[in-house]
């Protein structure tokens, strides 16, 4: 399981050490370059105790020192950067028509992004995992033949998924009781390295929060769009799952009794009027007639042809869109009172005709003034946040401070 971990502490319970190295990991990882004294000074660890873990950490390259030295007061001190260049992890995306893989370093760096056509939606769950076995693969040889160590792999589904990592529903997909991340491990022959499965949403709000423009909110929500709509919370800087890890779900909740019929059965959810099938129907209405649409690209160029060219009826669709996709927000601004809620997929890239009718009606609808201090932005990280986010989770276990296997 991944979460957002609040602040780690120096800590006299437990394995002290295991916390103890998470603390100085993240104070490099933010304030590098940094000293031996300017983590001692900062986190309240004594001088003795950092130097222990920093030796430790140089010796399993976690940390380097950079040679640099900084003037001031006293003797210069040496400074300590991240170092990760010995340790990869990989995130992946099942998306509407691609499957998305990327590779980053400790400190966070890409190391690999590759996106491949497959049409998921109109795949079985053997075929997908297979074709995400496939692609995961290549890259861990790709990853491995530069000499470094792949720690994990996190792959983001358009669904719920369980505290068990498998996926008890994925309409979009039309995936029932798959066990993905046993399958994909099976797929994988059992790696050395830990396989996880999360959702799209709560994957791409970790790369919100580590990468995007509200990057260190503590109430952030990213809410993705694609062929499901879900949104990843984080309440307090905690990942939000719920008992079961079924929260999020704001696609399915229903705005309008007398709307379109949804992928889940039922009218009118969020997802059946602001998903992107649920988009592309509404605004080309010929889109269809020769059968359901397996690429979506070239659908979505089309809206963005004639929404530059000013088309009367996509402007007054995309208003209307976006109006209920403001309604959608405010359920989330009402219940969590976000600090911001930054929108992904083709929300983003519909952004700039969605989001002035989304602000409008957020405020109409949200009971705190100004919406309670709530942003809605279209998300700066592309087509690969949840990827990203999947890399950024696998990582989590070094980042906690347990040290890779060698
Ligand atoms: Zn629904």
């Amino acid at each position: 399981m991944i979460s957002i971990h609040t602040e780690p502490q120096p800590s006299d319970l437990g394995d002290v050490r295991v916390t103890n190295r998470a603390v100085v990991l993240r104070h490099v990882r933010r304030h590098a370059p940094c000293s031996r004294a300017d983590i001692a000074a900062h986190t309240g660890l004594n001088k003795a105790t950092v130097s222990s873990l920093v030796t430790e950490l140089i010796d399993r390259r976690l940390l380097r020192e950079t040679g640099l030295t900084e003037n001031r007061v006293g003797r210069p001190a040496t400074m300590l950067v991240l170092d990760g260049e010995p340790y990869a992890a990989l995130g992946m995306e099942i998306g509407a028509d691609e499957l998305v893989v990327v590779a980053v370093d400790l400190g966070g760096n890409r190391l690999l992004t590759w996106r491949r056509a497959f049409a998921a939606p109109s795949a079985s769950p053997t075929e997908t995992i297979r074709a995400l076995a496939g692609l995961a693969r290549r890259a861990v040889g790709r990853i491995t033949g530069q000499g470094r160590t792949v720690l994990g792999l996190t792959v983001g589904v358009p669904g719920l998924v369980d505290t068990a990592g498998a996926v008890p529903l994925a309409a979009a997909l039309g995936w029932h009781d798959v066990a993905i991340t046993s399958e994909l491990r099976t797929a994988l022959r059992d790696p050395d390295f830990t396989v996880s499965v999360d959702t799209d949403a709560n994957l791409a709000v970790l790369a919100e929060q580590r990468h995007g423009a509200y990057a260190g909110t503590a109430d952030l929500i990213h809410l993705t769009g694609g062929v499901a709509v879900g949104a990843g919370v984080l309440a307090g800087g905690r990942l939000l799952r719920g008992s079961r890890g079924f929260a999020g779900e704001i696609g399915h909740v229903p705005l309008d009794p007398a709307g379109p019929e949804c992928s889940c059965g039922r009218r009118g959810c969020l997802a059946a009027l602001t998903s992107l099938p649920a988009v592309i129907r509404r605004l080309l209405p010929d889109a269809e007639d020769d059968g359901p649409v397996l690429d979506w690209l070239p659908e979505m160029e089309r809206v963005l042809t004639l929404a530059r060219q000013s088309d009367p009826a996509v402007l007054g669709g995309l208003a209307e869109i976006g109006r209920h996709l403001g309604h959608g927000v405010s359920v989330l601004a009402n219940l969590l009172n976000p600090e911001a809620v930054v929108v992904g997929g083709h929300f983003a890239t519909l952004g700039p005709w969605l989001l002035p009718a989304a602000r409008a009606e957020l405020a109409a609808r949200t009971l705190a003034p100004e919406a309670g201090g709530c942003h809605l932005d279209a998300s700066t990280l592309g087509p690969t946040a949840t990827a990203l986010g999947g890399a950024t989770a696998a990582l989590a276990s070094v980042e906690a401070g347990r040290l890779p296997v060698p």
